[in-house]
Protein backbone atom coordinates (compact mmCIF):
# COMPACT_ATOMS: atom_id res chain seq x y z
CA UNK A 1 0.00 0.00 0.00
CA UNK A 2 1.09 3.30 -0.66
CA UNK A 3 1.07 5.79 2.29
CA UNK A 4 2.12 8.69 0.66
CA UNK A 5 -1.07 8.56 -1.16
CA UNK A 6 -2.99 9.75 1.76
CA UNK A 7 -4.82 12.43 1.53
CA UNK A 8 -6.96 14.56 4.22
CA UNK A 9 -10.69 13.32 3.72
CA UNK A 10 -13.13 14.95 6.98
CA UNK A 11 -12.59 15.73 10.68
CA UNK A 12 -15.24 13.93 12.63
CA UNK A 13 -16.40 15.16 16.39
CA UNK A 14 -18.35 11.85 16.89
CA UNK A 15 -19.18 8.48 15.65
CA UNK A 16 -22.38 9.86 14.10
CA UNK A 17 -20.58 11.65 11.77
CA UNK A 18 -17.71 9.35 10.48
CA UNK A 19 -17.32 8.52 6.85
CA UNK A 20 -19.66 5.79 6.07
CA UNK A 21 -18.11 2.70 8.12
CA UNK A 22 -17.19 0.57 5.15
CA UNK A 23 -14.06 -0.71 3.65
CA UNK A 24 -10.92 -0.61 6.13
CA UNK A 25 -9.03 1.32 8.06
CA UNK A 26 -6.21 1.35 10.66
CA UNK A 27 -6.46 3.96 13.99
CA UNK A 28 -3.53 5.57 15.78
CA UNK A 29 -4.12 6.74 19.37
CA UNK A 30 -1.81 8.12 21.71
CA UNK A 31 -1.60 10.48 24.77
CA UNK A 32 -0.69 14.04 24.06
CA UNK A 33 2.69 14.49 22.47
CA UNK A 34 3.84 10.62 22.67
CA UNK A 35 4.80 11.78 19.21
CA UNK A 36 1.34 10.49 17.13
CA UNK A 37 1.43 13.28 14.57
CA UNK A 38 5.22 13.15 13.90
CA UNK A 39 4.57 9.50 13.30
CA UNK A 40 1.73 9.93 11.04
CA UNK A 41 3.52 12.69 9.09
CA UNK A 42 6.56 10.28 8.72
CA UNK A 43 4.33 7.09 7.32
CA UNK A 44 2.93 9.47 4.66
CA UNK A 45 6.04 11.36 3.78
CA UNK A 46 4.42 14.47 4.24
CA UNK A 47 5.21 17.24 6.62
CA UNK A 48 1.93 18.64 8.03
CA UNK A 49 -0.86 16.31 7.28
CA UNK A 50 -1.10 15.40 11.05
CA UNK A 51 -1.05 18.41 12.90
CA UNK A 52 1.65 18.32 15.36
CA UNK A 53 1.55 20.23 18.96
CA UNK A 54 -2.00 20.56 19.14
CA UNK A 55 -3.50 23.44 21.59
CA UNK A 56 -5.12 21.84 25.04
CA UNK A 57 -8.28 21.89 25.72
CA UNK A 58 -9.22 22.43 21.66
CA UNK A 59 -12.06 20.74 20.39
CA UNK A 60 -11.00 17.02 19.38
CA UNK A 61 -12.20 15.53 16.38
CA UNK A 62 -10.93 12.14 14.62
CA UNK A 63 -9.14 12.78 11.70
CA UNK A 64 -9.41 10.70 8.73
CA UNK A 65 -6.99 10.60 5.88
CA UNK A 66 -7.75 8.25 2.51
CA UNK A 67 -5.26 6.01 1.31
CA UNK A 68 -7.29 5.38 -1.52
CA UNK A 69 -11.51 4.78 -2.22
CA UNK A 70 -11.46 1.75 0.57
CA UNK A 71 -8.70 2.27 3.04
CA UNK A 72 -8.19 5.14 5.66
CA UNK A 73 -5.55 6.00 8.01
CA UNK A 74 -7.22 7.47 11.18
CA UNK A 75 -5.78 9.88 13.74
CA UNK A 76 -8.09 9.74 17.32
CA UNK A 77 -7.83 12.41 19.67
CA UNK A 78 -5.22 12.37 22.40
CA UNK A 79 -5.14 14.13 25.75
CA UNK A 80 -2.85 13.90 29.03
CA UNK A 81 -2.21 18.01 29.13
CA UNK A 82 -3.24 18.26 32.86
CA UNK A 83 -5.04 21.73 31.57
CA UNK A 84 -7.88 19.85 30.05
CA UNK A 85 -10.77 19.43 32.44
CA UNK A 86 -12.17 16.07 33.78
CA UNK A 87 -16.04 16.56 31.83
CA UNK A 88 -13.93 17.24 28.68
CA UNK A 89 -11.87 14.07 29.19
CA UNK A 90 -15.12 12.03 29.82
CA UNK A 91 -16.40 13.23 26.77
CA UNK A 92 -13.54 12.25 24.36
CA UNK A 93 -13.35 9.17 26.37
CA UNK A 94 -16.84 8.11 25.13
CA UNK A 95 -16.33 9.13 21.47
CA UNK A 96 -13.33 6.96 21.54
CA UNK A 97 -14.90 4.25 23.36
CA UNK A 98 -17.84 4.49 20.90
CA UNK A 99 -15.61 4.52 18.13
CA UNK A 100 -13.31 1.66 18.88
CA UNK A 101 -16.47 -0.22 19.68
CA UNK A 102 -18.61 0.19 17.38
CA UNK A 103 -16.68 0.69 14.25
CA UNK A 104 -16.82 -2.00 11.56
CA UNK A 105 -14.55 -1.08 9.22
CA UNK A 106 -11.93 -0.38 12.18
CA UNK A 107 -9.29 -3.49 11.57
CA UNK A 108 -6.58 -2.75 13.89
CA UNK A 109 -5.26 0.33 16.39
CA UNK A 110 -1.47 1.91 16.55
CA UNK A 111 -1.42 3.08 19.94
CA UNK A 112 1.86 5.13 20.70
CA UNK A 113 3.63 5.91 23.71
CA UNK A 114 7.06 7.92 24.33
CA UNK A 115 10.01 4.98 24.83
CA UNK A 116 10.31 6.43 28.15
CA UNK A 117 7.27 7.16 29.52
CA UNK A 118 5.02 3.85 28.69
CA UNK A 119 2.01 2.65 29.62
CA UNK A 120 0.28 5.40 31.02
CA UNK A 121 -3.45 5.08 32.38
CA UNK A 122 -4.23 6.21 28.86
CA UNK A 123 -2.26 3.58 27.40
CA UNK A 124 -3.88 1.40 30.01
CA UNK A 125 -7.28 2.65 29.28
CA UNK A 126 -6.91 2.13 25.57
CA UNK A 127 -5.33 -1.49 25.71
CA UNK A 128 -8.26 -2.51 27.70
CA UNK A 129 -11.27 -1.17 24.91
CA UNK A 130 -9.09 -2.54 22.35
CA UNK A 131 -8.92 -5.78 24.11
CA UNK A 132 -13.18 -5.28 24.95
CA UNK A 133 -13.65 -4.77 20.91
CA UNK A 134 -11.43 -7.55 20.12
CA UNK A 135 -9.15 -5.68 17.96
CA UNK A 136 -5.36 -5.86 17.11
CA UNK A 137 -2.62 -3.74 18.72
CA UNK A 138 0.31 -2.41 17.35
CA UNK A 139 2.72 -0.67 19.79
CA UNK A 140 5.45 2.03 18.79
CA UNK A 141 7.82 2.86 21.37
CA UNK A 142 8.46 6.44 20.23
CA UNK A 143 11.12 8.56 20.16
CA UNK A 144 13.44 6.12 20.87
CA UNK A 145 16.34 7.50 19.27
CA UNK A 146 16.18 9.63 22.85
CA UNK A 147 17.69 6.48 24.53
CA UNK A 148 20.78 4.76 23.49
CA UNK A 149 20.30 1.42 22.01
CA UNK A 150 20.60 -0.82 24.89
CA UNK A 151 18.03 1.00 27.17
CA UNK A 152 15.80 1.13 24.00
CA UNK A 153 16.08 -2.56 24.39
CA UNK A 154 16.00 -2.69 27.63
CA UNK A 155 12.19 -0.19 27.28
CA UNK A 156 11.02 -2.48 24.55
CA UNK A 157 11.66 -5.39 26.65
CA UNK A 158 9.75 -4.16 29.70
CA UNK A 159 6.44 -4.03 28.10
CA UNK A 160 6.66 -7.18 26.28
CA UNK A 161 6.87 -8.48 29.69
CA UNK A 162 3.65 -5.93 30.88
CA UNK A 163 1.87 -7.71 28.33
CA UNK A 164 2.63 -11.00 28.46
CA UNK A 165 -0.87 -12.77 28.61
CA UNK A 166 -2.92 -10.33 27.16
CA UNK A 167 -4.07 -10.65 23.67
CA UNK A 168 -1.54 -12.92 21.56
CA UNK A 169 -2.73 -9.71 18.95
CA UNK A 170 -0.28 -6.91 20.69
CA UNK A 171 3.03 -6.62 19.09
CA UNK A 172 5.21 -4.01 20.19
CA UNK A 173 8.10 -2.30 18.43
CA UNK A 174 10.80 0.43 18.46
CA UNK A 175 9.77 3.77 16.70
CA UNK A 176 11.51 6.75 15.97
CA UNK A 177 10.13 9.56 13.15
CA UNK A 178 13.54 11.61 13.84
CA UNK A 179 15.74 8.52 12.51
CA UNK A 180 12.93 7.38 10.50
CA UNK A 181 13.62 3.99 12.89
CA UNK A 182 10.80 1.15 12.55
CA UNK A 183 8.85 2.31 9.12
CA UNK A 184 9.01 -1.21 7.51
CA UNK A 185 8.00 -2.96 10.76
CA UNK A 186 4.86 -0.44 10.76
CA UNK A 187 4.53 -1.05 7.24
CA UNK A 188 3.94 -4.19 7.31
CA UNK A 189 1.54 -4.51 10.31
CA UNK A 190 -0.29 -1.85 8.33
CA UNK A 191 -0.60 -4.05 5.28
CA UNK A 192 -1.36 -7.06 6.72
CA UNK A 193 -4.25 -5.12 8.57
CA UNK A 194 -5.72 -3.17 5.47
CA UNK A 195 -5.00 -5.58 2.92
CA UNK A 196 -7.45 -8.55 4.66
P1 LIG B 1 1.41 14.22 19.38
O1 LIG B 1 0.88 15.19 20.38
O2 LIG B 1 1.31 12.81 19.87
O3 LIG B 1 0.84 14.37 18.00
O4 LIG B 1 3.00 14.46 19.30
P2 LIG B 1 3.88 15.26 18.22
O5 LIG B 1 4.07 14.44 17.00
O6 LIG B 1 3.35 16.62 18.07
O7 LIG B 1 5.29 15.26 18.98
C1 LIG B 1 5.44 15.81 20.26
C2 LIG B 1 6.86 16.31 20.45
O8 LIG B 1 7.78 15.22 20.35
C3 LIG B 1 7.28 17.31 19.36
O9 LIG B 1 8.10 18.27 19.97
C4 LIG B 1 8.08 16.45 18.39
O10 LIG B 1 9.05 17.17 17.69
C5 LIG B 1 8.71 15.42 19.31
N1 LIG B 1 8.95 14.15 18.60
C6 LIG B 1 8.03 13.43 17.90
N2 LIG B 1 8.59 12.32 17.36
C7 LIG B 1 9.91 12.33 17.74
C8 LIG B 1 11.02 11.45 17.49
O11 LIG B 1 10.95 10.42 16.83
N3 LIG B 1 12.23 11.80 18.08
C9 LIG B 1 12.35 12.91 18.83
N4 LIG B 1 13.57 13.15 19.37
N5 LIG B 1 11.33 13.77 19.06
C10 LIG B 1 10.13 13.50 18.53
Amino acid sequence: LNYRAARFLISAPTLATCPEDSGAEVAFAGRSNAGKSSAINTLTGQKALARTSKTPGRTQLINFFALDDERRLVDLPGYGFAKVPESVKLEWQRHLADYLQHRQALKGVVLLMDVRHPLTEFDQMMLGWAEQAGLPLHLLLTKADKLKRGAATNALRQVERALAGRTEQVEVQLFSSLARQGLDTLEARLNGWLRG
